[in-house]
């Protein structure tokens, strides 16, 4: 107990080193937790406003924009409008306009940090995150998990990354002691063992949703189950339903999602009534031919505004019975942009897997884990997992003729696992 004590303080002391405006960012995000609308509406206005002046004035991308639109930024103008008039920026975008885009050279950030994230056709995303953007994206997940009554610097285990050497191993350790957490090293039975005998004294695990799924399937398989775990974080993936069926049996709770991306900054959070919340005050979300684009409100040192982040969504208008008034995202349906081909120069796109499986869910109670491949035009194969019956099969090759039209011929594969170790499980991959 003492050493957790000393393990927190060594946390929040290096939080404040460096992330010095973390606390107050923190506190400002407490304040609005539970804003009404118009608090809302005003306080996304005013913080719109500030970020296109600011990129207006430093960044030479987004001043070339409003200058082909013809955008002048007058005293008392219309933030809102003047955002639906730019046109939306894509990942390709970010990278091929990077240096253009950034304002680090114009204006004397305080610190900055380095960000990487991959880009689809492999080329990665760079770019300079300032301090301030930085601390209010950790304070947007610090909100989130307080209102399941965690704080970061809790006791917490970690599943992400796989393919360490000895020495990566010995300085990862290192690392998770000063963030108080320990992590998942291998998929051996032996390791998951001893992950889920040092989670007896954990607060909360987090990490990729189908691999906190995957150890707590073997966890269920070995008999071995925790009931002390306050909250379990989901980043990245879709969350099942049948995720949740063995997280809560291993883990006593379901996977809470938190949805975003690094350029993005943290979009929405679950909240204990089941509601992704749009994390409003930092994020400005809007949903245009059932496409989500993100102007992200805090990111001055490398401006993300409409940005096509490449999901399909669905906003809901309910209020949330948790009392919040922000914004509720009720599904992220699945990528944007990969197609299927069929024969007869047929095109679907692929979110058409997330309703066959959907509706195998809905109208039939099969809930099936899957992913699917195309290395030939008009021809599939689905990989399901686990032991597949033959009625089952026969419904997905059904459902998937009904919209396919017999131009997608559909091979079935039964896998025991779907997705890779060591990557995050894409839903679809197209080799064409
Ligand atoms: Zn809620």
């Amino acid at each position: 107990m003492a050493l957790n004590f000393i393990k927190k303080i060594i946390f929040k002391l290096g939080v404040a080193k460096r992330n010095p405006s973390f606390n107050e960012k923190f506190i400002s995000l407490m304040k609005t937790d539970f804003a009404d609308r118009d608090e809302l509406d005003i306080l996304v206005k005013n913080k719109l406003r500030d970020l296109l002046v600011f990129s207006q004035q430093y960044s030479n991308f987004y001043r070339d924009r409003f200058n082909k639109q013809g955008i002048i930024l007058s005293e008392n103008f219309d933030p809102f409008d003047v955002l639906s008039r730019l046109p939306t920026v894509t990942k390709s975008d970010l990278i091929t306009s990077n240096k253009l885009i950034d304002t680090t050279s114009f204006f004397p950030f305080k610190k900055t940090f380095f960000s990487e994230t991959s880009g689809s056709s492999g080329e990665p995303l760079t770019f300079l995150k300032n301090e301030e953007w930085d601390s209010a994206n950790r304070a947007a997940i610090a909100r989130g998990m307080s209102w399941y009554g965690v704080e970061f610097s809790d006791r917490n285990g970690y599943f992400w990354g796989y393919s360490f050497s000895k020495l990566q191993i010995v300085k990862t350790k290192f690392f998770d002691f000063l963030l108080n957490r320990f992590r998942l090293f291998s998929y051996s039975d032996e390791d998951i063992q001893s992950f889920m005998k040092k989670a007896e004294n954990a607060v909360y695990i987090h990490g990729y949703s189908s691999m906190i799924y995957e150890v707590a399937r073997k966890a269920n398989s070995n008999g071995m189950k925790l009931n002390n775990i306050k909250f379990v974080k989901g980043t990245s993936e879709k969350i099942y339903a049948h995720y949740n069926d063995e997280a809560f049996k291993a883990f006593g709770r379901k996977i809470v999602s938190e949805y975003g991306a690094a350029e993005a900054g943290i979009i929405a959070f679950e909240c204990p009534e089941g509601n992704m919340h749009i994390n409003e005050e930092n994020c400005l979300v809007e949903v245009i031919d059932e496409k989500i684009v993100v102007t992200n409100l805090e990111s001055l040192s490398f401006p993300i505004i409409r940005y096509e982040l490449g999901d399909f969504v669905k906003l809901s208008e309910k209020q949330c019975s948790c009392g919040r008034h922000h914004k509720v995202i009720s599904e992220v349906l699945g990528r944007v942009g990969k197609n299927i081909y069929g024969k007869e120069n047929k095109v679907f796109p692929s979110l058409t897997l997330y309703y066959i499986f959907k509706r195998l869910a809905l109208e039939c109670g099969y809930i099936i884990n899957y992913r699917a491949e195309q290395h030939e035009i008009g021809k599939l194969v689905f990989f399901l997992e686990g032991e597949v019956s033959q009625e089952v099969n026969d419904k997905v090759l059904d459902f998937a003729q009904s919209y396919f039209l017999n131009t997608v011929e559909v091979e079935l594969k039964n896998e025991s696992v779907i997705h890779s170790k060591n990557k995050k499980l894409k839903d679809f991959e197209s080799f064409l």
